[in-house]
């Protein structure tokens, strides 16, 4: 007899599944909210040890960040990276009046909240019963149906297939964490899977989907020029839609024609390039428009970029 994936998953999820996760155990939408979209480029161990709980007791409920100046923000998600998931949430709450959506339908509208994002608020906070399809789900779905090609489109509609309506908060939360225990990306520990019995993939796991061909990150070299004036520096609040809202040193293409003195260089990983600087400290009175100055100690306050930080530890 052919036992369902359900009741093997089901099972597998009571035993093994990582129910002492705090998004798992507080059933607060907003606190559930946050959690997701945090995890949406971020691991679970770095989201727990360093984010989650700082960020709710800075912000407990969806009115006090909805009334937070993005500043405040910025910072509590200061080194989480990905900023505009911070922008988005600021937006989202203020959208909100006080209250999330509390369905996938309407949380879709709001900002930063994409099909999945909205499946997962909605499935961990309301049950409603709908997939998630992070990508530890799609690499699931990839294998358990032997799929060679990469169409979100078409792996949704295995995700319903596969999916367990009657169970929608344990499915998700077992796919999740099968995916981010068992079915790892290199090493697949097939003979510990719950989905091992039906899964078509097993045989050669690594060969769903088909790998992409790699690309090389391009590299961003620049000049990052320290204005100082008696005990202060140079900053602007990036307006640009890469950063937005951090504070930055002067940075350029161009190496300026002043006497400046180099202090030392960086190297910043971004997912989309990396960045390359060499970093100067000018004592010229000339300040570019828009820049303001600020103690070191005024600096710690502000949000600043990895980047910027590993200039600041340069002065
Ligand atoms: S049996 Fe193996 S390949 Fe299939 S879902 Fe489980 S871990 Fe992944």
């Amino acid at each position: 007899m052919n036992i369902s994936p359900h009741t093997t998953l089901l099972q597998w999820y009571e035993d093994y599944g990582r129910h002492d996760l705090p998004w798992r155990t507080n059933p607060d939408p907003y606190a559930i909210y946050i959690s997701e979209i945090m995890l949406q480029q971020t691991q679970v161990k770095t989201v727990l040890e360093r984010f989650y709980f700082p960020f709710l007791e800075r912000f407990p409920t969806l009115n006090d960040l909805a009334e937070a100046d993005l500043d405040d923000v910025l910072k509590m998600w200061e080194g989480l990276g990905y900023y505009t998931r911070a922008r988005n949430l600021h937006t989202a709450a203020r959208q909100c009046n006080g209250k999330l959506p509390d369905n996938a339908q309407d949380l879709l509208k709001l900002p930063g909240i994409g099909q999945s994002t909205a499946h997962a608020i909605a499935a961990f906070a309301y049950c409603e019963p709908l997939p998630i399809m992070d990508a530890n789900v799609k690499r699931i779905l990839h294998r358990y149906y032997a799929l060679t090609e990469r169409n979100d489109k078409k792996l949704w509609e295995y995700a319903y297939k596969l999916f367990d309506a009657a169970h929608p908060f344990e499915y998700n939360q077992a796919m999740m964490d099968i995916g981010a225990t068992i079915c790892l990306a290199k090493k697949p520990l097939c003979g510990f899977c719950p989905l091992e019995t039906n899964c078509r993939g097993k045989t050669a796991p690594l060969t769903y989907p088909a790998s992409k061909a790699k690309k090389i990150k391009p590299v961003r070299f620049r000049n990052i020029i320290v204005y100082q004036k008696e005990n202060r520096y140079a900053l602007i609040q990036r307006r640009t839609r890469f950063l937005s809202g951090l504070w930055g040193f002067y940075e350029t293409q161009e190496k300026p024609d002043t006497p400046m003195k180099p202090i030392g260089e960086i190297t910043q990983n971004y997912s989309h390039f990396t960045l390359q600087a060499h970093v100067y400290l000018c004592m010229e009175s000339f300040l570019p428009e828009g820049y303001e100055w600020f103690s070191v100690e005024e600096i710690a306050q502000l949000s600043l970029s990895r980047a910027d930080h590993k200039v600041v530890s340069l002065l």
